[in-house]
């Protein structure tokens, strides 16, 4: 069934607050309103239990999908995103979603458009260090899109570790009435964490990239068994990684503030840490990464 036509799926501005206007009227309820579900779409179960939470937390969900040029530092990674709309809708519709958005460029960025919203040191470590630009171009996209949605809650993926603690902070200082959810990371059964860009894997590729979770994995079992040496944590996932992995970063970072660590930790640190790792298979570039320890 092709769903490309239906009055769930919202292309304009206008087309979106008609929709937002009339919103199912809310029974006696805790839940708030509308949540939404921002993607880059090529929906995949991660996404899809992104609009579950969603759905657990407002009364209506919209699930965006839009493949934001400006957070993309390469032309070529824009241009071979994986794409599939009429796929996107279908799923997003069965997975619960009452509505989706699919702005094209200048729905999202008026003509002239030259404004960009930028989080400080938070962005400039791990992919911020690597991708010039790319979290100015996810908030500033983020932030069009609560204004355009007027939503009440919003849920990120805890595999984009990054965005989701720098989503949150734009949300705390420019005071946005959005609560923003942060949800778990859906693996495949080997432990690649779902993506997009896995549907880019060759199948050769796609056998390395198992090797990322049990980099992680290993460093995490390294700090339970009592490790806290920064360098003996990252040899040990280097360890594990396929010859074919070209590591971006790997790095192990306070899970607050996200300032990288080194050298000898303190066997109880005060705050959690994280171990995040970007990295090429080919082409295709995939991140993922794992709490170590919660204060
Ligand atoms: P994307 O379409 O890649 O921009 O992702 C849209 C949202 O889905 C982001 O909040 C991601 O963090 C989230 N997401 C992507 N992959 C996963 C996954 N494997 N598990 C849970 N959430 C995910």
């Amino acid at each position: 069934m092709t769903r490309m036509n239906e009055p769930r799926v919202l292309r304009s501005a206008s087309a979106l607050s008609a929709w937002r206007a009339n919103l199912r009227p809310l029974p006696a309820s805790t839940r708030a309103p509308l949540a939404l579900v921002p993607t880059m779409g090529a929906l995949h179960e991660g996404h899809l239990s992104l609009i579950k939470i969603a759905r657990a937390h407002a009364h209506s969900v919209l699930v965006s999908v839009f493949v934001n040029p400006t957070q993309f530092n390469d032309a070529s990674d824009f241009e071979q995103y994986p794409r599939d709309e009429s796929r996107d809708i279908e799923l997003a519709l069965s997975a619960g979603a009452d509505a989706v958005f699919i702005p094209t460029p200048d729905v999202v960025y008026p003509e002239g458009a030259q404004t960009r919203v930028r989080v400080g040191a938070l962005s400039e470590t791990l992919c911020g260090a690597t991708r010039p630009g790319h979290f100015e171009g996810v908030c500033t996209v983020v932030l069009a899109l609560f204004q355009l949605t007027r939503c009440d809650v919003a849920v990120f993926g805890a595999k984009d570790y990054q965005q989701l603690t720098v989503i949150k902070r734009m949300t705390r200082d420019l005071h946005l009435p959005v609560e923003v959810i942060g949800a778990p990371t859906l693996r495949e059964p080997d432990g690649l964490a779902m993506s997009s860009r896995n549907l880019r894997l060759s199948d050769e590729s796609r056998d390395d990239a198992s090797s990322i979770y049990r980099a992680l994995c290993a460093a995490r079992s390294l700090w339970h068994a009592g490790e806290r040496d920064v360098e003996a944590l990252k040899l040990s996932a280097r360890d594990q990684l396929s010859d074919q992995v070209d590591i971006d970063y790997l790095e192990v970072c306070d899970a607050d503030s996200l300032e990288l660590r080194s050298g000898v930790l303190a066997s109880d640190p005060s705050n959690s840490l994280v171990i995040a790792i970007a990295c090429f298979l080919g082409e295709v570039r995939l991140i993922d990464n794992l709490l170590l320890s919660s204060p």
